[in-house]
């Protein structure tokens, strides 16, 4: 019987599911009262990676057949399968998803997807679940084509992105402390609850798929702080478990904005500027709201330029 690769993370599931009963279990005895599990949260990210498995489904119908043309066309080298191939495979999309995941959060248009897995104000194994429907939408799949040039067949490009992605369940605890030598070589729990903090000193850092060694290369490395605990979530928090409100929310005001800003540089600048960018451009319209519609009317897009330039240098900050 031939395994196929599409469903590894669906094969997964009851892994998946035991740590999530094991980390709730947990919790409750050595945390009591923290609350750190909702079961309406728990239910919004198991729905939100439904709906992202079965997306991503038809999506590799379209995306497979891409890949092969690269790989039949434009490849610079052919991969025996062996041990070695497969290592240089797995780390050179661990690179790649570095990039993917730090453009996640520079570009709004990949940042309308991703944000559904920063939106929850908890964290814990269920966190990882948080996944976006529109992920084939946002281009996700663009990233992993140099490894179809690079010599890999499309089913090995599938296998490889899922069993990232298999890992960083994984890292999404609180259950787990620092974990010794490993925290300078690999994404850990410690590592990536730094990801999903919102406090300033810890926004927009440690971008790590599975190996943590390209944030420590790149500079987007912060160790986390015992003395200052991680608050998680985005900074204009969601408030909704609706899942499908989870998925599209940001897609919608990017919309809207794209519709309502004036010129075609700030249209473009509302597509694919930073995510911050777009918390100057909503700050700048509440501001001229409150100040009447004179102060409205000077508030226009040359305002906004300068409001990009301004303070807002991070993702999620307002
Ligand atoms: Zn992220
Ligand atoms: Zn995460």
């Amino acid at each position: 019987m031939q395994f196929d690769a599409e469903l590894l993370l669906l094969a997964m599931a009851p892994v998946f599911l035991a740590c999530i009963g094991w980390e709730a279990w947990h919790l409750r005895r050595t945390r009591p009262g923290a609350q750190l599990y909702s079961w309406r949260d728990t239910f919004c990210n198991a729905a939100l990676a439904l709906m992202q498995q079965a997306a991503d489904k038809l999506a590799w119908l379209v995306i497979i057949p891409v890949y092969a043309f690269f790989y039949d066309h434009y490849r610079v080298y052919m991969w025996q399968a062996s041990w070695v191939s497969f290592v240089v495979l797995f780390v050179a999309q661990d690179l790649l998803y570095y990039w993917f995941h730090r453009c996640s959060h520079r570009v709004r248009w990949l940042w309308a997807a991703h944000v559904v897995h920063h939106s929850s104000e908890r964290m814990n194994f269920s966190t990882a679940f948080r996944q976006s429907l529109m992920y084939p939408i946002a281009g996700m799949w663009l990233f992993w084509i140099p490894l179809a040039v690079f010599g890999f067949p499309p089913k090995q490009i599938v296998a490889i992105v899922l069993i990232n992605l298999g890992f960083q369940f994984f890292v999404h605890t609180q259950a787990i402390g620092k974990l010794g030598w490993l925290e300078y070589v690999f994404n850990t729990p410690s590592i990536h609850r730094v990801h999903h903090a919102r406090n300033d000193r810890y926004i927009d850092r440690n971008y790590a798929g599975v190996l943590v060694i390209w944030d420590r290369l790149f500079g987007s490395y912060v160790e986390e702080d015992p003395h200052e605990a991680p608050m998680y979530g985005i900074v204009e928090p969601l408030h909704t478990y609706n899942p499908l409100k989870a998925t599209f929310h940001e897609w919608a005001s990017m919309a809207a904005d794209f519709v309502s800003v004036r010129g075609w540089r700030n249209k473009l600048r509302a597509l694919f500027a930073p995510p911050a960018w777009a918390a100057a451009y909503h700050a700048g319209r509440a501001a001229g709201a409150n100040v009447g519609a004179a102060a409205a009317a000077s508030s226009g897009a040359t305002s906004i330029e300068d409001n990009h330039t301004a303070a807002f240098q991070t993702t999620r900050r307002p």
